[in-house]
């Protein structure tokens, strides 16, 4: 085995977080009376990244980014609501929409036989605590590091710290995380000392500097990397 223990990004790495938002959104806009046409969800998507990107820079909260996003969309479309109710319904809808993509669950069951797995996520406490309940996925983490809760997020080396003093490691070497952001997920990776699997299921061109120590465009792959093995020689995993 090359890697024992495994820290998992949960959004769009094990959940499909755009049908989730795009779920979520819906229903909100609809709460207010406005319509949620692709432009406005256009709109918001920029202004909510631009909002992330801040908590990545230890700028905002996460807690922030609830009504924040919100405030500004109403603004950039001249619409009147209450930024606060929006921001509690959306949360609601995130909690209560969005699946795994094919095969995380049974790539979960499959790592946990040999592997300690551990949940690290920037994200909303009642948000993620919400889906992993809906998913059945509470307990199949030993730890789940949720920014919102902590108040520390990804890229920083403390939310890292923090899990693996959870699950009492001090080795490093056998510890990889796993994640589709180069920004928060492999550079936090690389603050923390750990190895990294990128993610990269939509060919997304690399940004200079942050190197990740290994690469895949499907989540099949990750079995074989752990257990240092070429894929192909697994039994009962099509990584075609
Ligand atoms: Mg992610």
């Amino acid at each position: 085995m090359l890697y024992t223990t495994i820290l998992f990004d949960l959004d769009h790495t094990l959940l499909d977080s755009h049908a989730s938002e795009a779920a979520a959104f819906d229903v909100t806009m609809r709460s207010v009376g406005i319509d949620p046409t692709p432009e406005v969800f256009a709109a918001y998507q920029g202004l909510n990244q631009a909002l992330w990107r801040q908590v990545e820079a230890g700028e905002l909260s996460p807690n922030d980014v609830k009504v924040l996003r919100f405030e500004q969309l109403l603004e950039r479309v001249g619409a009147r609501a209450d930024p606060v109710e929006m921001g509690a319904t959306f949360v609601g809808g995130l909690a209560d929409h969005g699946e795994l993509y094919d095969g995380a669950s049974q790539l979960l069951a499959d790592l946990a036989v040999s592997c300690r797995l551990a949940l690290i996520t920037n994200g909303i406490g009642q948000v993620q605590r919400g889906r992993l309940d809906r998913l059945g996925l509470a307990d199949v983490f030993e730890v789940v590091s949720i920014s919102g809760e902590m108040g520390t997020s990804k890229p920083g080396r403390a939310i890292f710290d923090a899990t693996l003093d959870a699950l009492g490691i001090d080795d490093r070497s056998s510890v990889v995380m796993i994640g589709d952001s180069l920004s928060s997920d492999i550079q936090g990776g690389i603050n923390a000392g750990v190895d990294t699997i990128w993610f990269n299921p939509f060919d997304d061109v690399r940004a200079d500097g942050v190197a990740p120590t290994h690469t895949i465009s499907e989540l099949g792959a990750v079995p074989g990397i752990v257990a240092d093995v070429e894929p192909t020689r697994r039994q009962g995993f099509d990584v075609s």
